[in-house]
């Protein structure tokens, strides 16, 4: 049976006395689960966050992972870097890598590829803007976006988890409704069934806004198997209410 995955992205939040106190709020409400859990924390704290998480069942994520093996990349972080300090997961073309980091599909592509030749499960990312909705372009957006990473060559792309995230509903209260994401997500899990026959064991998150309130209804649709949690995962009770809805 596939788990949901409910992957926290603290985004450039954070800070040794915030994380701490969070994530040991989070460990102790976290009821046993049949789900997944992940924090995906900035770079400077992965060793201590990988120290607060041992033994609590909550996987480690990083927000990003180079493309490049290693050498003279200012700034960047390797897939061994991060392996270092026990990083399962990297999220990959986060839209606001897309947007203010100019991250391409090809990026995005050779970063998932890099993810995955390294052991990391990397989160990809689509999903439309607003003016690509409002002009009927979301399908063709995410298949897009998608099909750059399907075509990633020599890579099993059974291993990716994809996050369904419309970049109006990032941050902005804005949530999809569960039947508009439920569109979007068939949609991704047809590509994938046209790549893969493990396409049904595959996990699609859904994220952009979501929360305590509307977590059951989203995580209760055929192809939303978790979520991608910004905001919502900077407070360990409305995190903990979001986990117990996949669980
Ligand atoms: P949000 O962010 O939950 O704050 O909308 C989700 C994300 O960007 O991953």
């Amino acid at each position: 049976m596939k788990k949901k995955l409910i992957a926290g992205n603290w985004k450039m939040n954070g800070g040794l006395a915030f994380n701490e106190a969070l994530v040991r709020a989070v460990s102790a409400g976290l009821a046993p689960t049949h789900c997944d859990v992940a924090v995906c924390a900035p770079s400077p704290y992965l060793a201590q966050l990988q120290g607060l998480l041992a033994g609590s069942g909550i996987d480690l994520g990083a927000q990003d992972i180079s493309q490049f093996e290693s050498g003279a990349y200012t700034g960047e972080v390797s897939a061994a870097m991060l392996k270092e300090f026990g990083v399962r997961y990297a999220i990959v073309g986060h839209s606001e890598r897309r947007q203010y980091h100019g991250e391409s599909d090809a990026v995005v592509a050779a970063k998932t590829a890099r993810a995955l030749a390294s052991g990391i499960t990397p989160i990809v990312c689509v999903g439309e803007t607003l003016a690509e909705r409002e002009a009927g372009k979301t399908e063709e957006t995410v298949k897009r976006q998608l099909a750059a990473v399907i075509h990633v060559n020599g890579h099993c792309i059974s291993e990716i988890v994809v996050a369904y995230e419309p970049v109006w509903a990032i941050g902005t209260g804005k949530t999809a409704t569960p039947e508009q994401a439920q569109q979007v997500h068939a949609v991704l899990r047809a590509q994938l069934h046209a790549a893969t026959d493990r396409s049904a064991l595959m996990r699609i998150l859904y994220g952009g806004s979501m929360n305590a309130a509307n977590a059951a209804q989203l995580l209760g649709q055929p192809d939303i198997d978790g979520g991608l949690i910004g905001g919502a995962a900077l407070k360990a009770p409305d995190f903990l209410a979001i986990v117990a809805a996949a669980a």
